[in-house]
């Protein structure tokens, strides 16, 4: 083992949440490392969705201009069924769209930006695997593995960022209250073509009995196809053929390219999810946020943002106390989970709703076709209510800021 380091903050996880709190933190000039398991950023399968709520955040500090050069696609509505429901232009914003950009692209961007500030590092192939604590149950640093050997390193707080499956979580002997049902999901990309007028937006899309959430990308579309659990064997046993004929019954022009693209089931992922939700979000030293605190699943695209929100909270609250020479104790980290629970309960009970209207549609013998209720067709003609959908997916509901600008250290 070798001899243990020291620092103020320890981040286990370079996702979004780790990734954007280590980047304020060292911007801060607090002394911060930051522990990712993986040997790059190239993430498949978890989303690549920013929304103008996290933009307007970049925009205050400056980073937005060089984060929209960067490789992306926007889409500007969500629509289901024929009907849009979810119309971001309408947006008061300088960002009235979803900017789909690769995780690989946007994290690496943040960890280079971040790599300027002297008090930042950030380790590659480093898995946290043990939280160093004292006799009390205080965390007081973390035991990482790195090139085959044990590393301890202390720190004033250990903040965990290391997403649904959170080893920390376990560690800690705290579990997640589920909050939605399981959702079993398909997921797998098709080549889009320039003149794709008729499918060149972004929704949810059925004709037979699967419904399929199509996200377009700049060249391919991104594709999520919710199964009723417990029936992926049965779906395998029709054959990929029946499969290919299921998406072209949903968008006829796709069928030829599923055919081109999905030749074995290899080419289709097959992922269950389940949100999920910690009573407690911290412990004397120890702080989750993100997915290890709250598991989003992927309804309305927003679990990046909502980790994002949270890491931009974590350092409006810390950065003060930290530099003020105190040490972060178990009120601030609470005050860190009062800022952050309402909105992402809220944002949970509707991935909740919705989900359940997707396994009620999966379930159903015949499968039905998506159609928008009636009367929510009719509400969505008042602008009131027609602002709410987009207001919740793109800002979060309230908007989060940025408080911390104050500390940045010059450059
Ligand atoms: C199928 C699917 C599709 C989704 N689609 C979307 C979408 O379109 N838009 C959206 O906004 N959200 C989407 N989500 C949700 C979104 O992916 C998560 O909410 C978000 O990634 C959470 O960010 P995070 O930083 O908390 O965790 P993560 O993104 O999971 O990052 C955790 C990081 O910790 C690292 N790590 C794990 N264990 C350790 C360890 N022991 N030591 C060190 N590092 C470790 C991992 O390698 C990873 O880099 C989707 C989720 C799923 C499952």
């Amino acid at each position: 083992m070798n001899e243990a380091r020291s620092v103020e903050v320890c981040i286990a996880g370079g996702g979004p949440a780790g990734m954007v709190l280590g980047y304020l933190l060292g911007r801060c000039g607090i002394s911060t490392l930051v522990l990712e398991s993986g040997g790059d950023f190239d993430r498949d399968f978890r989303g690549d969705t920013l929304h103008a709520g996290v933009l307007e955040i970049f925009q205050s500090i400056g980073l937005a201009g060089e984060i929209l050069e960067l490789p992306h696609h926007k889409i500007r509505s969500l629509s289901a069924g024929g009907t849009t429901l979810v119309n971001f232009k309408i947006l008061d914003t300088d960002f009235p769209f979803v900017t789909m950009m690769a995780q690989s692209i946007f994290l690496s961007f943040l960890a280079e930006k971040s790599r300027e500030f002297p008090s930042y590092k950030i380790e590659m192939d480093a898995s946290v695997r043990e939280l160093v604590q004292n006799e009390a149950g205080a965390v007081k640093g973390v035991r990482y593995r790195k090139n085959g050997e044990m590393v301890e390193v202390a720190a004033g707080l250990v903040v965990a960022c290391d997403g649904r499956g959170s080893h920390l979580r376990k560690e800690a002997g705290l579990e997640l209250e589920p909050v939605t049902d399981l959702l079993e999901v398909l997921w797998f990309r098709l080549p889009r073509d320039e003149s794709d007028q008729q499918y060149g937006r972004s929704g949810a899309i059925t004709g037979g009995r699967l419904p399929f959430i199509v996200l377009e990308r700049t060249d391919h579309y991104q594709i999520a196809c919710v199964i009723k659990p417990g029936t992926f064997s049965e779906i395998r046993k029709e054959g990929i053929c029946a499969f290919h004929e299921e998406i072209g019954r949903a968008a006829p022009q796709l069928e030829s390219r599923a055919v081109e693209t999905l030749k074995t089931w290899k080419d289709i992922a097959f992922l269950h999810v389940e949100g999920g939700r910690l009573a407690k979000w911290h412990g004397p030293g120890l702080l989750l946020i993100g997915d290890a605190a709250h598991v989003m699943t992927p309804v309305g695209g927003v679990g990046i943002n909502y980790a994002i929100w949270d890491a931009v909270e974590t350092a409006n609250v810390i950065v003060p106390v930290l530099k003020n020479g105190e040490k972060i104790d178990e009120n601030s980290l609470g005050e860190i989970q009062r800022r952050r629970e309402p909105a992402t309960r809220r944002m949970q009970t509707i991935q909740r709703v919705a989900g359940r209207k997707l396994l009620e549609i999966v379930s159903s013998e015949l499968g039905q076709p998506f159609q928008i209720p009636r009367i929510l067709r009719w509400m969505l003609t008042f602008p009131g209510i027609r602002s709410i959908p987009p207001k919740l997916i793109a800002l979060g509901g309230k908007r989060t800021r940025c408080e911390v600008k104050s500390y940045f250290q010059k450059g």
